[in-house]
């Protein structure tokens, strides 16, 4: 492609679409956007140049929290590595900030800049290997049809819930799903990685090369360079229930059964992850999400399952599908969408399960305080996450906690800020005295007093001294990024 024709190649090659900000610079090396200095050329399967005013624009900036979306004046979408390559060293020479897009799913923001925004969203592929039994991905893979891939594969992967949320800040900063028990975080299965460095060169890291970049790409949540390509190792699946049963409870019984549950999700194999996800009913008591997979045969899971449900919900059976990895997953949201939430999160790791008075005090606060829709929600952090030491990767909070459990309430409008922020900080505080004092990188909390001690722990000092390393000029930053200087 020659050189004008790549320069009009921007925001879908509609040059009506951007007004009078943007010039494609002909007879020049690039495109000029008015405020920056010239672009590089991209050809069009390389990259697609939007500036703020291209009819895109606003679609693209779309992010799953409204609260933290910000409408940049430029954005890049990456296609290749190359092109990534090539904006960093422009975005270097030119000393210009950004923020690193996958999926949008941060709940702080961090994926956002007023200024530029390397966006990797159609970086999007799946390459399975069936001999190896690995698969690589591109970081802006959503995990809701990797998935469906693996499953279709006959493989498994302990990837996320929610299937809208992109591989690239999800595993960077953990990836808890419901494989996790049975095969632990989701980087405890990456086998390399391939990013941009902070001078604009592609690198490798695994186990072999680049140890140290590996060691903190594995919870360090990113800051270390632009990830382009992830390969894991997969687990071969034959056979998996999908468990989803949604009921309204009294506050009660979902008391009793929040503590029951807790003790019963320990003692299961651990091929058996479930969640609970407690949300409080507009005309009363509390609406029971309890969901979860499991490759036990299903009549030892229905057993299981009768020693905490049949009092409460005794036609829980009927809400368990078994079949081929696929066929289990049919009825499960393919995702696609986001959904736009302006919402409040807070989480705590718990050290132990809270017993039963601590449930009922909980969900009177849920009940009290918190209009309707506000939600907490349990995850469990033992089994095979805990198999890998807490200093063997950057993610420092196995063997600490059983469980996190996150609050979160969402607002229509301005006048309902107050109220519904009050119900979540109350439900931390009724919950910080069970905490590991840690937090979750992934579940990021932009009120936090020390946010780098809060999510790395004892491997801060570590991982501080390979950001030195590999970024010294923090060119990836944003404003909980691992520090340079612990
Ligand atoms: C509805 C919902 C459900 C969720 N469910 C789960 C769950 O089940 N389990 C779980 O563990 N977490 C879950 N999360 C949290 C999720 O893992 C994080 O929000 C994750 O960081 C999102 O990744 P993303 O690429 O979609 O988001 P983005 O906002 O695009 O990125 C998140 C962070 O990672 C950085 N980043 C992204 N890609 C790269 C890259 N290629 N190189 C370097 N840095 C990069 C960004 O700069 C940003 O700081 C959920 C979040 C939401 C909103």
């Amino acid at each position: 492609m020659d050189r004008r024709k790549a320069s009009l190649l921007i925001a879908g090659g509609a040059l009506g679409g951007l007004g009078i900000l943007a010039i494609p610079y002909l007879g020049s090396s690039g495109v000029r956007i008015v405020g920056f200095p010239t672009l590089p050329v991209f050809d069009e399967t390389a990259a697609q140049i939007v500036p703020a005013n291209a009819k895109v624009a606003t679609e693209l900036a779309r992010t799953y929290n409204i609260k933290v979306k910000i409408h940049p004046e430029l954005r890049i979408l990456c296609r290749t590595a190359d092109a990534v390559s090539t904006l960093v060293q422009w975005a270097r020479e030119h000393d210009i900030p950004f923020a690193i897009r996958s999926g949008g799913h941060c709940f702080a923001g961090h994926s956002q800049h007023r200024r530029l925004v390397i966006d990797l969203r159609e970086m999007q592929y799946v390459e399975i290997n069936q001999q190896q039994q690995i698969v690589s991905v591109g970081s802006g893979q959503h995990i809701g049809p990797l998935h469906r891939l693996l499953a279709k594969a006959g493989f498994g992967i302990p990837a996320g819930v929610c299937p809208d949320v992109a591989i690239g800040g999800h595993v960077l900063g953990g990836g808890i799903g419901y494989a996790s028990r049975q095969s632990g975080l989701l980087c405890d299965q990456l086998q390399s990685l391939e990013q941009v460095n902070a001078q604009g060169q592609l690198v490798l890291a695994s186990n072999e090369q680049n140890e140290d970049l590996f060691w903190g790409s594995r919870g360090g949540g990113g800051n270390l360079g632009i990830v382009t390509r992830f390969t894991f190792s997969l687990r071969k699946l034959t056979q998996l229930n999908v468990i989803s049963i949604h009921r309204r409870l009294s506050t009660k019984d979902t008391a009793q059964l929040l503590a029951d549950w807790q003790e019963w999700s320990q003692r299961q194999p651990f091929g058996t992850t479930t969640h609970i996800k407690i949300t409080k009913y507009p005309t009363g008591g509390m609406l029971v999400s309890f969901t979860g997979q499991s490759t036990e045969p299903r009549d030892r899971l229905v057993m299981a399952m009768a020693g905490i449900f049949a009092g409460t919900v005794p036609d829980f059976e009927r809400d368990i599908t078994t079949g081929s990895p696929i066929e289990a997953l049919a009825k499960e949201p393919e995702g696609g969408n986001l959904p736009g939430v302006y919402e409040f999160v807070q989480h705590e790791l718990l050290r132990q399960a809270l017993d039963l008075d601590q449930c009922l005090a909980l969900l009177e606060i849920l009940e009290s305080h918190i209009v309707n829709g506000a939600y907490l929600f349990f995850e469990p952090l033992d089994g095979a996450v805990n198999d890998v030491a807490a200093d063997a990767t950057a993610f420092p909070h196995r063997g600490k906690a059983v469980f996190i459990v996150q609050c979160s309430t969402t607002i229509d409008n301005i006048f309902q800020r107050e109220e519904r922020l009050a119900g979540v900080l109350a439900v931390k505080a009724f919950m910080q005295p069970f905490s590991t004092g840690g937090a979750y990188v992934n579940y990021p909390d932009a009120d936090l007093e020390n946010p780098a001690q809060a999510y790395w722990g004892d491997n801060l000092p570590r991982l501080s001294a390979i950001k030195r390393k590999y970024d010294p000029d923090n060119m990836f930053r944003h404003r909980q990024g691992i520090p340079l200087d612990r």
